[in-house]
């Protein structure tokens, strides 16, 4: 028989109970016990209703409050000693890595949090060091295993595998120089056999061990460490899936069916052109074979006849039982359930799948590759067949406007009137700002009122009139504010958005959204991303009233604020017939509209934020080039149409620069803004190494967290970031929004950098 599988599930539950629970801990609304009640009734729900739906192999221990990378280092003991001898529960100690703390006379930043692969999730960087005693503080997997054992169902513990763990952590500040985390892995591996061997001896007969990086170039380098570690557990542990996902194993895949493994899991959603030759592979070896058929990664139904023809493949070759239906990656990155969806029409519905209906395509799929006879099974089938061929006919109707505006595009279109040299000096005439200029990336607190307000708003409860009255005044408490503590370049703050991507997509034609379709993208931040389902436009202007009426408040210049179109694509889930570029180029030349419009309005100054040009890049570097062939352009289509006069910014965060440093160099944005405070300074050191030439405004605190950081802290940063950049080319300014943070640490945090601006004037 061929077994469904799922290889993890989204783990905030189907009403965001883990977000309500794990904020109403920290505020300390509710004790420790019944934070983990709440996490228990979401992980029951879960299980049951992968059980419902007919999956075999259900996760367990994909739970997590937070991130489950912080899960496994503080389960393994990788906890910095920052955190430590403070006199926090285990639990609180957990909370600390993730978010910082600061109260009760504890003042700890976060750890660093990096995206996880190419999505937009992210997880705790863990830190590695010669000291690192790992130890197990607890057993994650045998708990969560037993939990769902005791309602009645047997899973298949996730377990993060070691190498992973290692490659993605990072060597901690106390390290030695040229320290590698992978070194450690003799250290590390008899805490799994500790772990894998109290699983077997919990009875559970698989464990899906999660190697990631297996579809990474740099795997290749890992070789020697793939074959020690699984040398080594496997005799001591359940059998083992091993998953690979989120990309293909190429070359990988020579040591990787070598492995004394007892199945491999393959991604076919993001790389089905491997198939052929991992069932090659196979054949000869034992391994049980796990086809990722159904995305984790995207929201659209499955084509059951796509999907079967790789299972019989598959069968053919190595036999129904050595062939498992599985979904191509952990469900984390959709939401729950299409059911909780009342206003999408039926015909669009139809076209989408989200996690619980992902569970049941695999298994369906399964069933009929099993050859069921069950007449259910046939149903769905041929429902499947119907509904994908009407999103088939939808997508032939498309806007022959944008089409052909996207094939009339001209290089001209990409490229500034001047170089930077000449725009700056204008640029400095009509902004008239000062040395170190401060500045914010755009959002201000996000308020329980404003989103009360907004609540009211989609209940009319209120008027429009009411609304936007109610946004006024928020916009002017946000000017008054950045006045009177003497910041230099405005904001008006983005009270009236929702979320940075979400606000435009409402505006565009071509998308449509949920109303519970949320994804979680890091902690208690849940996301939730618009679709898109047909060719793009912009009907109307879409942030000019609200730009120019913070403008009309202030002598001081207003920076109009636009989400970038590759941030937009990226954080929205893509159409999968046509190509990203199309979706993309459609994006940005509405985009440029508003520029072009902006600056027409009076605004001097524009910044179109693309937080996700870097974790869109392709996995494999072989794949980058034809991504930013079309990401860069689709930035400068979008920044280019205007004067040299008008300040063009750009936001970037959680971004590894080093290696796409040109292509930072190409957008040739006025200014640039960066997340460096949790990335050290590795980052300038490579802006320096390059030369970076226009202006750039690295993060000189963590908004991440609620921590204040101190006066003196923001002067260290700048005179660390001085000895690297020129001082004319230098912004001071946090490292991202904030929205996610309260009032009052906002305001002790930036009257501490305008005084460090000040400071560095004098100094
Ligand atoms: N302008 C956005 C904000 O301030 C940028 C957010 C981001 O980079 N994620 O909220
Ligand atoms: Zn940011």
């Amino acid at each position: 028989m061929v077994a469904s599988s799922v290889l993890g599930f989204p783990r905030i539950g189907a009403n965001r109970e883990v977000k309500k629970a794990v904020e109403a801990y920290w505020a300390g609304k509710i004790s420790a016990e019944e934070l983990n009640k709440a996490a228990a009734d979401v992980k029951k729900a879960c299980w049951t209703s992968l059980k419902e739906r007919g999956v075999d192999l259900i996760p367990s221990g994909d739970f997590t409050l937070y991130d489950h990378v912080l899960d496994h280092s503080a389960a393994f003991n990788v906890i910095p000693k920052r955190y430590l001898g403070k006199n926090l529960s285990p639990l609180d100690v957990y909370f600390a890595m993730g978010r910082g703390r600061q109260a009760d006379g504890v003042d700890v930043p976060a750890s660093e949090m990096k995206k996880w692969f190419d999505s937009n999730y992210h997880f705790v960087v863990p830190e590695f060091s010669e000291e690192t005693d790992f130890q197990l503080n607890f057993n994650k997997a045998v708990e969560e295993y037993n939990e769902a054992k005791a309602l009645g169902i047997n899973t298949r513990p996730v377990v993060l595998g070691p190498v992973t763990f290692l490659a993605l952590g990072k060597a901690a500040k106390e390290a030695k120089p040229g320290f590698e985390p992978i070194s450690l892995l003799p250290k590390l591996l008899p805490v799994y056999k500790t772990l894998l061997a109290s699983l077997k001896e919990a009875g559970a007969d698989w464990v899906q061990i999660d190697e990631p990086v297996l579809v990474l170039d740099s795997a290749a380098y890992l070789e020697k460490q793939f074959i020690s570690a699984y040398t080594e557990l496997a005799p001591v542990s359940p059998k083992i899936m091993l998953t690979t996902y989120y990309g293909r194993l190429d070359t990988n895949l020579s040591f990787v069916v070598k492995l004394p493994v007892a199945g491999l899991h393959i991604d076919l959603d993001r790389a089905p052109a491997q198939l052929d030759e991992v069932v090659a592979a196979v054949k000869p070896t034992n391994l049980v074979l796990s086809l990722g058929v159904v995305s984790g990664r995207n929201i659209w139904k499955t084509d059951f006849q796509a999907a079967l023809k790789f299972g019989e493949k598959a069968v053919s070759a190595l036999g129904k039982d050595r062939v498992v239906i599985a979904t191509s990656s952990s469900l984390l990155h959709t939401p729950v359930t299409l059911a909780a969806e009342t206003k999408l029409t039926p015909e669009q519905k139809d076209w989408f799948s989200f996690a619980l209906e992902k569970a049941s395509e695999v298994s369906v799929i399964a069933a009929a590759l099993s050859g069921s006879q069950d007449a259910k099974v046939a149903e769905a089938l041929e429902a499947n067949r119907a509904s994908i061929a009407k999103r088939r006919a939808f997508e032939h109707n498309s806007d022959d406007a944008v089409r052909k505006r996207v094939a009339a595009i001209t290089p001209d279109m990409l490229e500034r009137k001047s170089p930077f040299s000449v725009r700056k000096e204008v640029q400095k005439k009509v902004l008239n700002l000062p040395k170190f200029p401060t500045t914010t990336i755009g959002s201000f607190p996000q308020t329980k009122e404003i989103r009360q307000a907004r609540a009211k708003l989609n209940k009319k409860e209120i008027t429009v009139a009411e609304y936007e009255e109610f946004i006024k005044k928020e916009i002017e408490t946000v000017v008054r504010f950045q006045e009177k503590i003497g910041l230099d370049l405005l904001v008006h703050g983005e009270p009236e958005r929702n979320d940075m991507v979400q606000y435009f997509g409402e505006q565009l034609e071509g998308f449509v959204f949920t109303q519970n379709g949320w994804v979680q993208s890091y902690g208690s931040r849940y996301v939730r991303p618009p679709i898109v389902v047909s060719d793009v436009s912009r009907p109307r202007p879409m942030t000019i009233r609200w730009s120019s009426y913070a403008q009309s408040l202030t002598d001081k210049p207003m920076k109009g604020m636009l989400t970038g179109p590759v941030t937009i694509l990226n954080w929205s889930f893509p159409r999968a017939d046509v190509s990203r570029e199309l979706q993309c180029k459609q994006l940005a030349l509405a985009l440029r509209d508003e520029v072009i419009d902006l600056e027409k309005a009076g605004i001097k100054a524009v910044q179109v934020d693309e937080p996700a040009l870097r974790e869109g890049l392709p996995l494999r570097k072989a794949d980058w080039e034809p991504y930013l062939n079309w990401a860069l352009p689709s930035f400068k289509i979008a920044t280019a149409g205007v004067s040299d006069a008008l300040q063009t910014h750009s936001h970037f965060c959680y971004s590894d620069f080093d290696d796409i440093f040109p292509s930072i160099q190409a957008l040739d944005a006025d200014v640039i803004s960066i997340e460096a405070s949790k990335s050290d300074m590795k980052l300038l050191n490579t802006f320096k190494h390059y030369g970076y030439s226009n202006q750039i405004g690295p993060g000189v605190y963590d908004i991440h967290s609620p921590r204040v950081p101190s006066e003196q802290e923001i002067k260290d940063r700048l005179k660390d970031m001085l000895a690297i950049l020129p001082d004319s080319l230098l912004f001071v300014n946090p490292d991202c929004g904030l929205k996610t943070r309260g009032w009052k640490e906002t305001e002790a945090s930036l009257q501490n950098l305008v005084a460090a601006a000040r400071w560095a004037r004098q100094a």
